[in-house]
């Protein structure tokens, strides 16, 4: 009996296995379609001054509107389009994109972009940038480019090159998700970080939890002596607003303060802004 289970079990999963595996290839077969066909674009989350409130930039997101299936989360996508390269193309068009509009707000605000990690193999990620910038005669200093710990830690001596080429340019360096990866404190000094974001995992539980309230504490500590910006994400609350402004995170972004919402939605709030 139990052997007849065990194959049983044996075929169930890897039946689900198949299926699984067949899915990917649906999704990548589908991106691929989906970059061809233009279903991608890109939305803008707008980012605060914490104390005086007023607008600073705006965050560069992706989004894919697939025609059957509806809206399908970067969360899902990115990894696909790593895992296949069409991150290069797709990295390469979110940058420009993201400077031709940021061109036409206001000088004083600024676009971030987040990179993957396989941009910076080799030196993609440079001519990318340099490429966005030039065809859209944005400024450097008004583009920042955000990397997560993970893409320090995997990627070695490239990043840090091309990391050192965005600073040289006045861009500036974000790293998101900050307190959630493996990366040594160190990295904030010798790679000159302009800012760093605290992950949106603390904000949610800062309001109800005295540890995760120590290790914002520490983290906004750490910015202030490094003099570095600081960028709450996911602020969804009033309470998590004062408390991450009581920190001294010098932005904030989240829901609670403006949603991503099309360019044409950012170009009206740029220039709203205007007083
Ligand atoms: P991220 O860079 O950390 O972006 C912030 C995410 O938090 C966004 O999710 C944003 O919509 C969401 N968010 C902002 N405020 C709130 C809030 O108050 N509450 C909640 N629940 N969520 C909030 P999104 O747009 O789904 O993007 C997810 C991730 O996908 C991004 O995380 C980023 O890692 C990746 N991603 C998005 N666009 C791109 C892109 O163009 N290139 C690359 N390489 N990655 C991208
Ligand atoms: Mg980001
Ligand atoms: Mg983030
Ligand atoms: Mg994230």
């Amino acid at each position: 009996r139990s052997k007849t289970d065990g194959r049983g079990i044996a075929r169930v999963f890897q039946e689900e296995m198949e299926r699984s595996a067949r899915e990917r290839r649906q999704l990548e077969l589908e991106l691929h379609a989906a970059w061809r066909d233009r279903q991608l674009y890109l939305v803008y989350q707008p980012i605060f001054e914490a104390t005086s409130g007023t607008l600073a930039g705006f965050e560069a997101l992706a989004r894919w509107k697939h025609p059957q299936r509806g809206n399908i989360p970067p969360d899902v996508f990115i990894p696909v389009a790593e895992e296949t390269g069409l991150i290069l193309p797709i990295g390469a068009w979110a940058l420009m994109e993201a400077c031709h509009t940021a061109a036409y707000w206001p000088s004083h605000l600024f676009v971030s972009v987040n990179l993957s990690a396989v941009q910076f193999r080799g030196t993609q990620a440079f001519h990318q940038v340099r490429a966005a910038l030039d065809a859209s005669g944005l400024s450097p200093d008004r583009l920042e480019i955000e990397i997560t710990e993970s893409t320090l830690l995997h990627e070695g001596p490239a990043v840090r090159a091309t990391l050192d080429q965005f600073r040289e340019e006045g861009i500036t360096i974000s790293l998101d998700d900050f307190g959630t990866g493996y990366s040594s404190l160190k990295y904030l000094q010798t790679l000159r970080i302009g800012r760093i974001k605290v992950d949106r995992s603390f904000v949610a539980e800062v309001e109800h939890s005295s540890e995760t309230r120590a290790i914002v504490h520490a983290i906004t500590s750490l910015a202030q002596a490094l003099s570095l910006m600081c960028t709450a994400e996911g602020i969804e609350t009033e309470a998590q607003r004062q408390i991450m402004l009581a920190e001294g995170c010098s932005h904030l972004q989240g829901f609670l303060l403006g949603r991503p919402g099309t360019a044409e939605d950012a170009l009206r709030l740029a220039l709203a802004d205007v007083v």
